[in-house]
């Protein structure tokens, strides 16, 4: 299964709750870059100089490291893809790479305003550690600073700054937003309204995963 939409819709957020609760691995590409990142490797040189302006890491690259996931966590009842993904091109590589097992069975697409998107992004604080999404105002964690699920610090990330934002939604528009499209036709789309509740939205996903 794959999570679609825009930067902000709460994908990262409903990933580990659907993950939990069908116990299915998950992975976020995003986080795959910001953990090559933080252990200082090439690929995480390399991402960091698209990240920091809100463009894409190049396909071959993202490709490759989604992939390595994916093989790693073969046989294990399926996997969720979070933020993997986002052109046409990355969409291709995956129905050609995963074919024999069956390919995507739902692309889960969810729906948020960008008036909201703005706001949840303005606000969005992330774990060093583990990456777990929360907002300043909306999901507080317990401890200001600290993460409920590891204790780790909570931060800022710097392409959730406002210029960035911008761009990044741009680029979602054009690059992302028609594999909306793509999986209408290849009939796996289910949409889901993003702007409800936390549990609200979670609820209306696990519904989607069994239509
Ligand atoms: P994405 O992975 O799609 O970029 P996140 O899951 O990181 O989005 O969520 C973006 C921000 O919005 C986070 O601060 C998160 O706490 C908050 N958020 C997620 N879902 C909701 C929701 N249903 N209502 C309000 N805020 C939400
Ligand atoms: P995210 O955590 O999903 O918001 O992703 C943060 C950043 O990582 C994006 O703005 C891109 O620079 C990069 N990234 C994540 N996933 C992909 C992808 N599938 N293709 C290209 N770049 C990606």
């Amino acid at each position: 299964m794959i999570l679609l939409g825009p930067p902000g819709a709460g994908k990262g957020t409903q990933a580990s709750r659907i993950a939990e609760s069908l116990s299915v691995p998950k992975v976020a590409s995003g986080d795959l870059f910001r953990d090559q990142q933080a252990r200082d490797t090439k690929l995480g040189r390399l991402a960091r100089s698209y990240m920091e302006t809100g463009g894409l890491v190049p396909d071959d690259v993202t490709i490759r490291i989604v992939m390595e996931w994916i093989k790693a966590h073969e046989g294990e009842g399926g996997f969720l893809l979070d933020g993997f993904p986002r052109t046409r091109v990355q969409a291709e590589a995956l129905d050609r790479e995963i074919v024999e097992s069956g390919g995507i069975d739902r692309a889960l697409y969810v729906n948020v305003s960008t008036k909201e998107l703005v706001r949840r992004l303005a606000g969005r604080i992330i774990c060093r550690s583990c990456q777990t999404p929360y907002h300043e105002y909306s999901s507080p964690p317990i401890m200001v600073g600290k993460c409920d699920r590891c204790g780790g610090d909570l931060y800022q990330r710097d392409d959730d700054k406002a210029e960035a934002v911008q761009k990044r939604l741009e680029v979602y528009f054009k690059e992302t937003d028609p594999l909306v499209q793509f999986y209408r036709e290849a009939g796996i789309l289910r949409e889901i309204d993003g702007e409800g509740t936390v549990e609200d939205v979670g609820t209306a996903l696990l519904e989607a995963i069994e239509r």
